[in-house]
C-alpha cells in the first residue's frame, strides 16, 4: 500500500537536497518518478528543483489552481508513476493536500513531500498542517541552531541582517535571508 511521507524542517536543513536523492535511488531502479514545485519558488527556473550544492532535476510547476491528482492521473495514463516528489510543499492549499491523498489511496502511487513546518512568524503553512495532519509517515529533517539545540524555528532577516517580525508569509527571491534557530533563540531573536 501506498503511503503519503511528509519530511519537515525548519530552513537550511537540506530538503530539496534529500528529495533529489530520493528521486535518484528511485530512477536507478528502473522506477518512474513525477517531480512537482510549486511556481512561487522560481529562484532557479520554473519546472526545476534546484539545491543548495548544486543539484538538479527537471519538474512539473503547478500553481494554487492546479489539480495535482489530475496531474499525476494524466502522466500516469502515459507511463506507470512509481513515486511523485513535491518540493516546497508547505506552499500547498488544504485542497491540494487531499488531493496528494487521492494520489495515494485512488492510484496507489506513493507521494513523498518536503517542506518547512513554520513560517517566520511561528505559524504553520497551510500545506504543512494538513501535511502533519492527514500524513502517514512524518519524518523531521533535522538541522541546529547557533547554539548546538535542535533549530525548530525561522527568522527572516533584512538586508542588515536584523530580524523582521512583520511582513507576507511568503517573500522568496527578495534580498531577505532566512536562519533557523531553536525556539529559545526565536523568541529572543537571536542570530548568533
Ligand atoms: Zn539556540
Amino acid at each position: 500500500m501506498a503511503k503519503l511521507h511528509f519530511y519537515y524542517s525548519a530552513m537550511n536543513a537540506g530538503k530539496t537536497t534529500l528529495l533529489l536523492q530520493s528521486n535518484y535511488n528511485y530512477r536507478e531502479r528502473g522506477m518512474n518518478t513525477l517531480l512537482l514545485t510549486p511556481q512561487i519558488d522560481n529562484r532557479f527556473g520554473q519546472g526545476k528543483i534546484a539545491s543548495r550544492i548544486g543539484l538538479q532535476e527537471d519538474a512539473i510547476s503547478f500553481d494554487s489552481n492546479s489539480d495535482l491528482y489530475a496531474i499525476a492521473k494524466d502522466h500516469q495514463s502515459n507511463n506507470p508513476l512509481h513515486c511523485i516528489l513535491v518540493d516546497e510543499a508547505q506552499f500547498l492549499s488544504r485542497n491540494q493536500v487531499y488531493q496528494i491523498t487521492e494520489i495515494v489511496d485512488q492510484l496507489d502511487i506513493p507521494v513523498l513531500a518536503y517542506g518547512l513546518r513554520t513560517d517566520f512568524k511561528g505559524e504553520p503553512f497551510e500545506g504543512s498542517k494538513y501535511l502533519l495532519a492527514w500524513a502517514e509517515s512524518l519524518s523531521e529533517i533535522k538541522t541546529i541552531c547557533h547554539c548546538g539545540r535542535k533549530a525548530t524555528q525561522v527568522l527572516r532577516l533584512d538586508e542588515h541582517g536584523s530580524p523582521i517580525i512583520d511582513g507576507a508569509q511568503i517573500s522568496i527571491g527578495g534580498n531577505d535571508q532566512y536562519v533557523s534557530v531553536c525556539r529559545k533563540h526565536y523568541k529572543s531573536k537571536q542570530v548568533a
